[in-house]
């Protein structure tokens, strides 16, 4: 069974927002809502002479996630291959799971008052593609694939490259997006 991760490499990323974009024609998200948030961190110096970094934002598909167990209806669950999904025929738009996401990844769709956020393009992998950001991302800084797979670019990234999560004591959840960085960096994420 796939164990299914992402991982974007802040060295590579430049904050272009290709993947908001391709993500948002993708799932026809409403204007002014993203599954995918391209937001800038500040790294070094001081304002106005500051230097940053991208961070690209989305469901984490977290080992434990805690947006499942608040939704009264059965509509959030966890597959066996770990992608965390909505099924918007059982969703009543409630938003319990909303308040429930330490990460800010869900919001409820204004046009369909269901809630919506990434499913690492579920669709998409059935027909075996990449998910959408992945495909469009001009930079290359992301990447998806199985961490079951030895021979996959996620497995190489997390491994041999020193990609990790975004984890603090406060919120340890599991999260299955990772990031490659300098180390120095990625602890400004968490
Ligand atoms: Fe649930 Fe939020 Fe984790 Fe995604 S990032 S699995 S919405 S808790
Ligand atoms: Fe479940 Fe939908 Fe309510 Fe979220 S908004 S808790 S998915 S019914």
């Amino acid at each position: 069974m796939a164990r299914y991760a992402m991982v974007t490499d802040i060295t590579k990323c430049v904050g272009c927002q290709a993947c908001t974009a391709a993500c948002n024609a993708e799932w026809e998200v409403p204007a002014g809502l993203a599954r995918t948030h391209v937001r800038s961190t500040p790294i070094a110096g001081t304002f106005p002479h500051l230097s940053s970094t991208f961070y690209v934002a989305q469901c984490n598909h977290c080992d434990h996630p805690p947006c499942v167990e608040p939704c009264p209806t059965g509509a959030t669950s966890q597959l066996p291959n770990g992608i965390v999904q909505v099924d918007r025929q059982v969703c009543i738009g409630c938003g319990y799971c909303v308040e429930a996401c330490p990460y800010q990844a869900r919001f409820v769709n204004s046009e369909l008052q269901k809630v919506d956020k990434c499913d690492f393009c579920a669709a998409r992998l059935e027909r075996g593609q990449q998910p959408a950001c992945v495909n469009t991302c001009t930079a290359h800084a992301k990447y998806f694939g199985d961490l079951e797979d030895r021979s996959s670019d996620v497995f190489r990234l997390v491994y041999d490259h020193g990609a990790r999560r975004v984890e603090s004591q406060a919120v340890a959840v599991g999260p299955n997006v990772y990031y490659r960085g300098k180390p120095q960096h990625l602890e400004l994420l968490a």
